[in-house]
């Protein structure tokens, strides 16, 4: 309830504004600044290859970095961002950021991976997405290849055959398309097989119990199915031990991302995890017999 106090000016009394609205609106304000204050901050979480156990892909995650609140998780500013209509400056800054690091660690000599990056359900919508790939592949001179977007089911619901154009634009430049969360969403499984995309990634709510929960895993068993029967790659997120490892190993389960394999780090500590990967591997290279 706002009191008029003057004239013209309000003041809003703090007993009648909840403190949950009153955090939200602090930081949407500390948010209009976070981005050319330069307070956002990408890890980067590697996803391995089931078979070899190599790094193939890092999935980059956004953090922001505030003043005074410390580093802040995604959850709590992404539907900020979305509300606010920062999600697509800020998602901007994802990609390019992102793609210029892929490339960076290319031009360092190290073993080529793909950069996943996450896009929001805006983001997506937006008649600039496909534009905005465009121009971040050509300004960070990573090939499309390497570059892979983490789209969500919810996504598609609203308009599907629209959806289908964006991700066949998509696709036309040359990036890779993910389907992530899995199972968590509403599922046209008529649309699925429209979906011009390359990975499922089943949603970690399946995983984490995989092994103790039978119906977790029968949906694990099953969205593996569809994905082979679709000719989809599949990856699983939130891979904390051992068991599930080898539950997915079964399931002929493509790529493994979870804690177990390696947190979200910061860029420098992942160019560490890298370097020390591709030296491994080359130590089990075979000799080079070449007179
Ligand atoms: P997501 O894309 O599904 O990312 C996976 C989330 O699970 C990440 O949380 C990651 O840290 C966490 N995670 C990974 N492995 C494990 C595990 O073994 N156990 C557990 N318990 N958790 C694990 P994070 O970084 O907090 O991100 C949350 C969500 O925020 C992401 O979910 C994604 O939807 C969104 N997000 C993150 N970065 C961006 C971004 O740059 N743009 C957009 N639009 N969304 C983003
Ligand atoms: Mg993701
Ligand atoms: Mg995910
Ligand atoms: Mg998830």
């Amino acid at each position: 309830r706002a009191k008029q106090v003057g004239q013209n000016h309000y003041e809003f009394h703090t007993p009648d504004m909840n403190s949950a609205a009153h955090e939200r609106l602090s930081m949407e304000t500390d948010l209009q600044r976070a981005l050319q204050n330069q307070e956002f901050v990408l890890h980067y979480q590697p996803k391995i290859d089931t078979a070899t156990k190599a790094i193939v892909s890092v999935e980059a995650l956004l953090r922001w970095n505030h003043p005074t609140r410390g580093l802040v998780l995604p959850n709590t500013f992404i539907p900020l961002l979305e509300d606010t209509g920062l999600i697509n400056p800020v998602g901007e800054w994802v990609l390019l950021q992102a793609a210029c690091q892929a490339q960076a660690w290319i031009d360092a000599g190290l073993e080529p991976i793909r950069m996943s990056v996450n896009i929001s359900a805006k983001q997506f919508r937006s008649h600039i997405l496909v534009e905005t790939v465009r121009r971040t592949l050509g300004a960070s001179q990573l090939e499309s290849r390497y570059l892979e977007l983490e789209l969500t089911e919810s996504m598609f619901i609203e308009n599907a055959e629209r959806s289908i154009q964006i991700m066949q634009e998509l696709k036309c430049l040359g990036v890779s398309l993910s389907i992530d969360d899995f199972g968590s969403g509403y599922s046209s499984l008529a649309y699925l097989k429209q979906f011009p995309v390359d990975y499922l990634k089943i949603d970690r709510s399946f995983v984490t119990d995989l092994v103790s929960n039978k119906k977790d895993a029968a949906i694990a068993v099953a969205i593996a199915a569809l994905a082979h029967s679709l000719d989809l790659k599949l990856v699983a997120e939130g891979v904390e031990d051992q068991a599930q490892v080898e539950f997915l190993e079964k399931q002929g389960c493509h790529e493994l991302q979870g804690y177990l394999f390696g947190r979200p780090v910061s860029a420098e500590e992942l160019e560490q995890v890298l370097r020390q990967a591709d030296r491994g591997q080359e130590a089990r290279r075979p000799v080079d017999t070449a007179a």
